[in-house]
């Protein structure tokens, strides 16, 4: 018992010199590199969650026990590291912590998404931190972003886009012209560009063109007539989880069918593939369906789609929600 205790006594000796070493890095590049909208966790709140590590670190060292002996140093060393990005990405969704590695969540790189305001500023969106800016727009699209990471639909696939090893993505307050010269948001395939600008909509469209950099980033991005339909499931489940209404009744007014026989299908395709009933027949009755039957069909939007596009080896939905 006396070993365990010295033992559980160094290693903690060894933990306070490790929390003093990452105080010191914190406040130094506080110092050195802060900017208002490059820095968002304050030294007072890293230490605060360092002195709360340190009490649970603590509370593992009965003295009955030689639990702490087999966490190694190594192992302490890594969950003491502070890193100030550690924290925006374990508030991304509730799940995401849950997803993996939480070494994922440091950020060494620049994985990010970013919003580029009306005010020509481009700012690192933090999932659960306050934007304290004033352009209308930033505020908007953060605000969205929230609502979308707050589901947990969303949460799955914000967390993945900000943990992206590629280039950051950029919301811009631009405007995209649609099929019929209305101005759409929409998300430029390969260049991780979201075109926002216009009117600010619900943030169940924002998640459909989330889904669409989803798409992208798995590598069969671009406009098909199944990825549309993938996005829309997207849309309707994060609607759903919103509104906290059946996943059936927040079927996006696109999706609508014309009541034909083959609407009739092709609508419960759709919610077949969003109750998780995964068959690659129903993706495919739903694409062919969105292009004959549904409300943009009749408007002559699905006129130039193809069902799926030459990439789309799986689907992500599969993939995704397995
Ligand atoms: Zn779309």
């Amino acid at each position: 018992m006396k070993h365990s205790l010295l033992t559980c006594f160094l290693l903690m000796t060894a933990v306070t010199l490790q929390i003093a070493a990452a105080q010191d890095t914190i406040n130094q590049s506080s110092q050195v590199n802060f900017s208002p909208y490059a820095e968002w966790e304050s030294a007072d709140s890293a230490i605060a969650r360092q002195n709360a590590y340190s009490a649970y670190l603590q509370s593992l060292c009965p003295p009955d026990t030689v639990y702490i002996v087999l966490i190694t140093p190594v192992g302490l060393y890594f969950w003491l590291r502070v890193d100030p990005m550690v924290d925006k990405y374990l508030n991304a969704s509730p799940y995401a912590y849950c997803n993996g590695n939480p070494l994922k969540y440091i950020d060494p790189d620049g994985r990010e998404i970013t919003i580029t305001g009306e005010d020509g500023r481009t700012i690192t969106y933090v999932p659960g931190k306050q934007y304290d800016g004033n352009d209308s727009f930033t505020k908007e699209m953060w605000s969205q972003l929230d609502e979308i990471s707050s589901t947990q639909s969303g949460g799955i696939v914000i967390n993945e886009l900000v943990n992206d090893d590629g280039k950051a993505f950029n919301i811009t307050s631009q405007i995209a012209k649609g099929p019929n010269g209305l101005n759409v948001r929409c998300y430029t395939n390969g260049k991780r560009l979201f075109k926002m600008g216009g009117e600010f909509i619900g943030s169940e469209y924002f998640a459909h063109e989330l889904f669409h950099a989803y798409q992208d980033l798995h590598g069969y991005g671009g406009a098909s007539c199944a990825n549309d339909v993938e996005s829309y499931i997207f849309q309707g489940l994060v609607s759903s989880e919103l509104q906290k209404i059946p996943f059936e009744i927040s079927i996006p007014p696109q999706l609508m069918p014309n009541y034909t026989a083959g609407g009739t299908q092709y609508e419960s395709a759709y919610i077949g593939l969003g109750e998780g009933r995964h068959d690659t027949n129903l993706l495919n009755a739903l694409a062919i369906g969105f292009k004959q039957h549904s409300y943009a069909a009749s408007m002559g939007i699905t006129e130039k789609y193809t069902i799926f596009s030459k990439n789309q080896q799986y689907r992500i939905l599969l993939f995704w929600r397995p």
